[in-house]
């Protein structure tokens, strides 16, 4: 192989170690997941909204969006359950651009993937031990999830990765709610075959060993919209998608059928100032339509405390470096907007 080996990482034990969990958040997950998982059975009408930046660049701003939700969620804790996303690894088409606090802990800074690794892992301690939630992440890559797997209480499946088998396998031995995005041409049935994938047991390699994992009840839908041939962008939240997703759950053996729509990225074609409508539009499908309001367990939005985005480098506090999100003043307006249209 023509790479350079630079440096050798710490196990994910050893990680652990040096970060550990305290034991009220070692609690903290287990609540909250077995809340989450309460609502992908329907045994708990209330919806989740997985909320936060596109990516979590920079842990003081992080911490803070994170800590001005604790009002909010117990204003509405009878409806909503609340999962902050911290998102610290970016997929980039390309390859190029900022990749997320696991490559570069400082965005202004070249790649250090070992700093990344524990900066990672002190952030998301940090939610848990200074705010009580308990968090979301993206798995981009698998290998990587065991250094945040006892932390996590919600996992996605980008895009660009549900169609990918790794992904899929490690799934399945996820004790958390995995959700898999449509993929970015729109087919459900890579996402419905990421979800059979992950719900059943497999034997396969993970860092460096033979394993058998037992299925993950909780694997669900995500939808994010698409693009086309032509590089337009196609929602997929509007009524006939959500019927859509029921039919072709039907048609499928899988356990608790759920979706979450992301209400940016191709929905909003990256304005996140539609996410306000779009989630209006889709609480109104489910009041309209029982079958979706049971499969719609709750809404990914994309949010921080600026409005929209800026360069690398540009350095405004709370604004997100990669994709545009809702500031914290609408924000804030929406989550109590949405509790009050649950009612
Ligand atoms: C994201 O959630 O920021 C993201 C990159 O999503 P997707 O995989 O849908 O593009
Ligand atoms: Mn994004």
């Amino acid at each position: 192989m023509k790479v350079e080996f630079v440096k050798k990482l710490a196990l994910p034990d050893e990680i652990k170690k040096e970060c550990p969990l305290s034991e009220k958040a070692v609690k903290t997950v287990a609540d909250k997941k077995a809340e989450m998982e309460a609502i992908f059975r329907g045994d708990d009408n209330r919806k989740i909204l997985i909320i936060g930046p596109c990516s979590a660049d920079n842990e003081d701003s992080v911490i803070d969006y994170i800590s001005r939700l604790i009002p909010l969620q117990e204003e509405v804790k009878e409806k909503i359950l609340i999962v902050p996303r911290i998102y610290t690894n970016k997929p980039r088409t390309t390859g190029e651009g900022y990749k997320g606090m696991l490559h570069q802990p400082n965005p202004n800074e070249k790649s250090d993937l070992v700093k990344g690794i524990m900066a990672t892992r002190h952030l998301h301690r940090r939610a848990i031990e200074e705010t009580g939630f308990a968090c979301a992440d993206e798995m981009l890559y698998p290998e990587n999830y065991q250094y945040l797997d006892d932390i996590l209480a919600y996992v996605a499946v980008g895009a660009r990765s549900v169609e990918d088998q790794q992904h899929r396998l490690t799934a399945s031995g996820i004790e958390a709610p995995v959700g898999m995005k449509n993929p970015t041409s729109g087919d459900y049935a890579v996402m419905f075959n990421a979800i059979q994938a992950a719900q059943h047991p497999h034997t396969f390699i993970y860092r460096g060993w033979e394993v058998v994992s037992e299925g993950n009840p909780y694997a669900h839908a995500i939808l994010r919209g698409s693009t086309n041939k032509h590089g337009e962008n196609l929602p997929n939240y509007h009524y006939e998608d959500l019927i859509r997703l029921y039919e072709g759950y039907s048609k499928r053996e899988l356990q608790n059928p759920a979706a979450i729509i992301d209400t940016n990225h191709s929905n909003s074609g990256k304005n996140p100032f539609e996410q306000v409508r779009i989630i209006r539009e889709v609480l109104y499908s489910m009041k309209y339509n029982e079958n979706v309001g049971d499969l719609v367990k709750g809404f990914m939005v994309e949010s921080y405390i600026e409005d929209g985005c800026q360069k690398v480098g540009e350095g405004v506090y709370g604004k997100s470096i990669t994709d545009p999100c809702l500031g914290w003043y609408k924000t804030e307006k929406l989550i109590l907007q949405m509790a009050d249209l649950l009612k």
